[in-house]
């Protein structure tokens, strides 16, 4: 099944001159969307992975269902005051200023062997927030896995020059 076309481009959102990635039509349709987590599923399954972290928010639509295949729990990595409990966090620069992830200290620990998934690798901002928080939480990061890289951004370079395990499911 070729997932790049259930992927809908969209010209000028949210941007003049971007051209966003739309994943919207691959959930709806249910077996494309099963078919990407069972490739996911299949690839992790035998590794000892012990949780699935998502990246807010459409990262957590495929981690929770990715978790979920294998039977393994998921964490959340959030957006600025969304958890309630002791947090670490990571800020991260964004084109215009700049963001920050949080996770709950406790939910990640040294014994965790984790696979981070988000929709989507551009610039890899978020990506790299997300690996310096689990490496202060010293989880060993089995891979960084995308349904989508834009090939044009340094997302994937910046992974590799960090030795980062990286996956993408389609490429743009
Ligand atoms: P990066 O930090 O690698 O520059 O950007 C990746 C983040 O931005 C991901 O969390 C992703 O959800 C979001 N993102 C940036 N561009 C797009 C896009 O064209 N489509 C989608 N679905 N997400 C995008």
């Amino acid at each position: 099944m070729q997932i790049e076309s259930y992927i809908r481009a969209i010209p000028d959102y949210p941007k003049p001159g971007i051209l966003f990635r739309d994943i919207t039509p691959l959930l709806a349709d249910g077996e494309a969307f099963r078919h990407t987590i069972n490739v996911l599923a299949d690839r992790y399954r035998e590794l000892g992975v012990t949780k699935i972290v998502g990246i807010e928010a459409r990262g957590f639509i495929f981690a929770t269902a990715l978790a979920y295949a294998m039977g393994i729990g998921f964490v959340p990595l959030r957006k600025p005051g969304k958890l309630p409990r002791k947090t670490v966090s990571q800020t991260y620069a964004l084109e215009y200023g700049e963001d920050k992830l949080e996770l709950h200290a406790d939910d990640i620990t040294a014994a965790d062997k984790v696979v981070v998934v988000d929709d989507l690798l551009a610039t890899g901002g978020t990506i790299l927030a997300a690996v310096e928080m689990l490496k202060k939480q010293q989880a060993t990061i089995v891979e960084c896995a995308f349904i989508i890289t834009l090939a044009d951004l340094p997302g994937a370079q910046r992974l590799q020059q960090a030795k980062i395990p990286y996956y993408t499911l389609c490429s743009f």
